[in-house]
């Protein structure tokens, strides 16, 4: 499995990131992708890196609830940080808690395409009560070869069909789906497996049974149990695909 979203680097982990490790790995968790957020958590990405090489794989961008009125500095700073990066992100939208700064996260997100599109990455998309605005980013911003993942996806599938017309995307799929989120599966039932891949989104967000705790690389075994009841197939071939997608995704250099 690869857990394509996990906050590895936070302090969450401070105490105990090396056991956390160890059950990822026990678990089957081959890779983990550590999405960036802002110049504040670089540092203690870039040592969660370095303790765990060829395990955990870095990205660049500035999260949307990190852009603000600096948001300029913010985009210059993981600009410059975008060797070794497997993707962008994560980047997108979010004005579930304000608006103030649409304005600004839209064109730091337009910018963050285009680093996707020259430096030929994947993006990693967080949007969140921003639909309209991310379908309209994405089709002004749109290039052949565009692709990434829609995490933690809370959209429905016109959504996610409509986004497709201008790239190739996956959808991120975590512990939500273990809640009794009727929307969620009904999306997951009508979305080729081809076309997701797993997450965590830890330490936030823990499937069921461990609800409202921290989350961990390793309740990926819990995703997938879930999807495999959701699709009706086995656990083996809900592991295979979605590994696979997310290789040919972030692994992969070609289109
Ligand atoms: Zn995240």
């Amino acid at each position: 499995m690869i857990d394509t979203h996990v906050h590895l680097y936070d302090q969450a982990y401070d105490a105990d990131r090396d056991k956390v490790v160890a059950r990822a790995k026990e678990a089957g968790v081959s890779r983990c992708i550590l999405p960036a957020i802002d110049q504040d958590t670089y540092h203690a990405m870039e040592a969660c890196l370095k303790s765990y090489p060829g395990w955990c794989y870095k990205t660049t961008g500035v999260h949307p609830g990190s852009v603000d009125g600096e948001y300029k500095a913010a985009l210059d700073f993981a600009r410059s940080h975008t060797a070794d990066a497997i993707a962008i992100g994560e980047v997108g939208l979010d004005f579930y808690r304000s608006e103030e700064y649409k304005k600004e996260q839209i064109t730091a997100l337009e910018e963050q395409i285009q680093w996707a599109k020259e430096l030929n990455l994947p993006l990693i998309i967080h949007s969140r009560s921003a639909f309209p605005e991310l379908l309209a980013t994405l089709k002004k911003c749109s290039f052949p070869g565009m692709r990434g993942t829609l995490h933690a996806w809370s959209g429905g599938k016109d959504i996610f069909t409509e986004a497709n017309r201008y790239g190739r995307f996956y959808i991120g799929i975590g512990g939500v789906l273990t809640f009794r989120n009727a929307r969620l599966a009904e999306v997951v039932k009508e979305t080729n497996l081809n076309q997701i891949v797993l997450e965590t989104d830890a330490p936030w967000l823990a499937p069921e049974p461990f609800r409202g705790k921290r989350n961990e690389s390793a309740y990926l075994v819990h995703i997938v149990e879930k999807l495999a009841e959701i699709k009706n197939t086995d656990k083996k071939q809900i592991v295979a695909v979605t590994t696979q997608n997310a290789l040919s995704l972030f692994f992969s250099k070609s289109l």
